[in-house]
């Protein structure tokens, strides 16, 4: 550890810095020097991981046992947690901005330990509450934020609130209570995620007030919620309603229809997003609730990978003036985005499992009547086959592939179908970092899209060219990579 001297103190600190909370810690405990030097440096400690692995008194896991009122409560709980740990670095960090990671266990943990740790950092001399920036709360008990908020109650500085639920039950919203029990003072808060939690809260006399809101994903079940989110949150520009599932909420109907009023008030929020749409009701009460508002910028509806989309032929069939179509799929992922766009920059997307692309029948889109005036295609290259008829007005042309072999979709000529093409973008989604393709086959691309013609402009994203570039030679006017 002599050697340790040869370093100044920031490298140490550079070195440490991406390291986990816990081997920050054990740096500290390795010589007198390192425990100062990383003490002294602020920086190291922003970013902290609290956990929780302590169960409930009350818990009869295979672990804790049948629950015995005399007995329980003399005997420690089982399980640990870094509650100490945390509460002391949590002064180091000086004056900056501060990161908490929060991760609970089991499915019935110490709830006191959670109301404890958010009052003691509340209480703490550093400030620690004012200076919160960020909380993330990884759960398997359902109760874990609406404890931890109890204790903590005001944190002036959040802007971020992210929960993931890892539960190892099947979680019931009909014993799930609201995310929070008391009045919270939020105000700086723009991101909240609600996994498995819900909105309503049981007691009326703490109506909460977001101010600054403007992302907010948690699930709807009833309009009394939906009017409570609407209350709450007057700068909401990103809602992402998931759709509960049967094990989640049995008594979800989604046959609902939210009042004039507040669809117009809805109607305010410009990115409105349905998430795990299981069936034709769901999809309905979707639509009927949410996706109504033609002048919305942004809506979108995403299906479960097995429910069949069979009125959002309806949604995408109401939009005019269509400029943009786009139908990809990400690498390695069974979902399909269907995407249009029209000329005030009004957007839906659909997100569907790929067995029912024929359901929203993309190429009646792509040259019906709403889309004459289309200019920008946007496909996965194995969608290439969609292009039968004439786009008159297409001057852009963005492609996704994974392999060089994709491009093969384009070896049919397509130059009469395409005849105002300028520009060809081609984009690799695909694992390798930069995705080699030959000059010659990016040529055929090119006779293919435009014969004889020069194409204006070729952008290469994630793709290395390589090979005889003579090939490309009068084929395209500016290369852009
Ligand atoms: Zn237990």
């Amino acid at each position: 550890m002599l050697d340790s001297h040869i370093l100044p103190p920031e490298i140490w600190c550079m070195v440490w810095q991406d390291m986990s909370f816990d081997d920050r810690v054990s740096a500290t405990h390795v010589s007198r020097y390192w425990r100062h030097v990383a003490r002294s440096c602020p920086r190291l400690w922003t970013h902290l991981q609290f956990y929780s692995t302590v169960h409930h008194v009350e818990c009869e896991c295979a672990i804790c046992g049948p629950y015995e009122l005399d007995t329980r409560a003399i005997w420690k709980q089982p399980g640990k947690t870094n509650y100490q740990l945390v509460l002391n670095a949590l002064p180091l960090s000086g004056s900056l901005p501060v990161h908490l990671d929060v991760h609970v266990s089991p499915f019935y943990s110490d709830h006191g330990l959670l109301e404890d740790f958010g009052m003691d950092i509340q209480n703490s001399d550093s400030g620690a509450a004012d200076r919160l920036a960020s909380l993330q709360v990884v759960f398997d008990d359902p109760d874990t934020l609406m404890w931890l908020l109890s204790g903590l109650g005001s944190l002036p500085s959040l802007t971020s609130l992210i929960t993931r639920a890892v539960t190892s039950e099947a979680i019931r919203f009909s014993h799930v209570r609201a995310w929070r029990n008391n009045a919270i003072h939020l105000p700086s808060l723009r991101t909240l995620v609600l996994d498995n939690m819900r909105w309503q809260c049981p007691d009326r006399q703490w109506p909460i007030h977001l101010p600054s809101l403007e992302y907010l994903t948690c699930p709807l079940t009833d309009p009394d919620e939906v009017v409570r989110v609407l209350d709450a949150c007057p700068a909401l520009k990103t809602l992402l309603i998931v759709v509960p599932s049967e094990d989640q909420d049995e008594h979800f109907e989604p046959d609902w229809m939210l009042d004039g009023p507040t669809l117009a008030r809805l109607a305010r929020i410009p990115s409105v997003h349905v998430i795990g749409v299981s069936d034709f009701e769901t999809e309905k009460w979707a639509i009927r609730n949410f996706g109504s508002i033609p002048d919305r910028p942004d809506f979108v509806l995403h299906y479960l990978p097995n429910a069949v989309p069979l009125h959002s032929n309806r949604l995408l069939a109401e939009m005019r003036d269509i400029t943009a179509f786009s139908l990809t799929r990400a690498y390695n992922s069974s979902v399909t985005v269907l995407a249009i766009q029209n000329s005030q920059g009004i957007r839906r997307r659909i997100l569907f499992g790929p067995a029912h692309l024929g359901n929203l029948c993309p190429t009646r889109i792509i040259f019906g009547p709403n889309s004459t005036q289309l200019t920008t295609l946007h496909l996965s290259a194995p969608f290439a086959f969609l292009i039968t008829d004439r786009l008159p007005h297409l001057t852009s042309l963005v492609v996704e592939i994974v392999a060089e072999t994709d491009l093969a979709a384009f070896k049919v000529p397509m130059n009469t179908l395409v005849p105002a093409l300028q520009s060809l973008c081609i984009v690799n989604i695909g694992p390798t970092y930069r995705l080699g393709v030959r000059a010659e086959v990016l040529a055929a691309v090119l006779v293919s899209l435009c014969g004889v013609v020069a194409l204006k402009e070729v952008t290469l994203k994630g793709v290395a060219l390589y090979g005889d570039m003579r090939f490309l030679q009068g084929r395209v006017q500016r290369m852009i990579f």
